[in-house]
């Protein structure tokens, strides 16, 4: 090959390179996958940006009903006790890119007011979303449940430094690379997390991830459990930071359910 063929070839590569460049990287960037935009919580996706990258994504910004948000009062209402009926569920981690989430095998319920409601999955922020009298805790553990009719339930459990939480670390064992899920052969209980005090505040208010679908019935635990150190620099080591801003009240009455 001569001097000026080796020239030519070169420049045909790097051209290609630069249309595979051209192709490649919006759809890695933009897109995580079946037409999905990517969000996040820093850079270009952060949660203010949320409801540019999709029409789909509209309730983040327009939503009067959002979540999370700060607790400052609430009223005492006549009290509605939550009935946690949590089974044991095969072990099924899942690292989805935006947090770790645990996926419940069918079965295991809350009942509040009467009303049903079965748990599909929990999973973890940090710090906490929710924040109570201004203050937020290193962590928030997500319950998400879904009655019949499809409305969504969340249980929200602030998750403060301290003792070492055994189902945590129990989790944190098998622990997938993004993208992918680690199904293991042995069970836990969601109810291991459970406090001993079942008093909690409730507002309606909506997913705290895009789309920010409203009418999430949301139970926030007045009483934290507690994470290690370590514990929580395992999870801030895949997700430094995983928790949307605090979100306007806008009028909703905030209720405390305490026997
Ligand atoms: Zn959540």
């Amino acid at each position: 090959m001569n001097l000026i063929n080796k020239k030519w070839c070169k420049n045909i590569l790097v051209f290609v390179t630069f249309l595979i460049g051209l192709i490649t990287i919006p759809s890695v960037q933009t897109f995580a996958g079946e037409g999905t935009p990517d969000w996040g919580y820093g850079g270009a996706a952060n949660p203010t940006q949320w409801a540019e990258l999709s029409h789909d994504f509209a309730l983040c910004e327009l939503g009067r009903d959002q979540s999370p948000i700060n607790i400052v009062s609430a009223v005492k209402e006549k009290p509605t006790p939550i009935f946690f009926n949590y089974k044991p569920t095969p072990l099924v981690v899942v690292n989805n890119g935006h947090t770790l989430q645990v996926n419940y095998a069918p079965g295991s319920t809350i009942t509040i007011n009467g009303e049903k409601y079965t748990l599909l999955q929990f999973h973890f922020h940090t710090p906490s979303e929710h924040t109570i009298g201004g203050k937020a805790a290193a962590m928030e553990l997500h319950l998400v449940h879904r009655n019949d009719a499809g409305q969504l339930s969340v249980v929200g459990i602030m998750m403060k430094e301290g003792a070492a939480n055994r189902l945590i670390n129990e989790i944190w064992k098998y622990i997938p690379a993004v993208g992918e899920t680690k199904t293991v052969s042995r069970t836990i209980n969601a109810a291991t997390f459970l406090p001993k005090t079942k008093t909690y505040f409730s507002y309606p208010g909506s997913l705290t991830t895009p789309p920010c679908s409203e009418g999430v019935r949301w139970n926030v635990l007045v009483e934290p459990i507690t994470v290690s150190k370590e514990e929580i620099s395992i999870f801030q080591k895949l997700y430094q930071v995983n928790a949307r801003p605090i979100q306007p009240v806008n009028g909703r009455v905030i209720e405390l359910h305490s026997k």
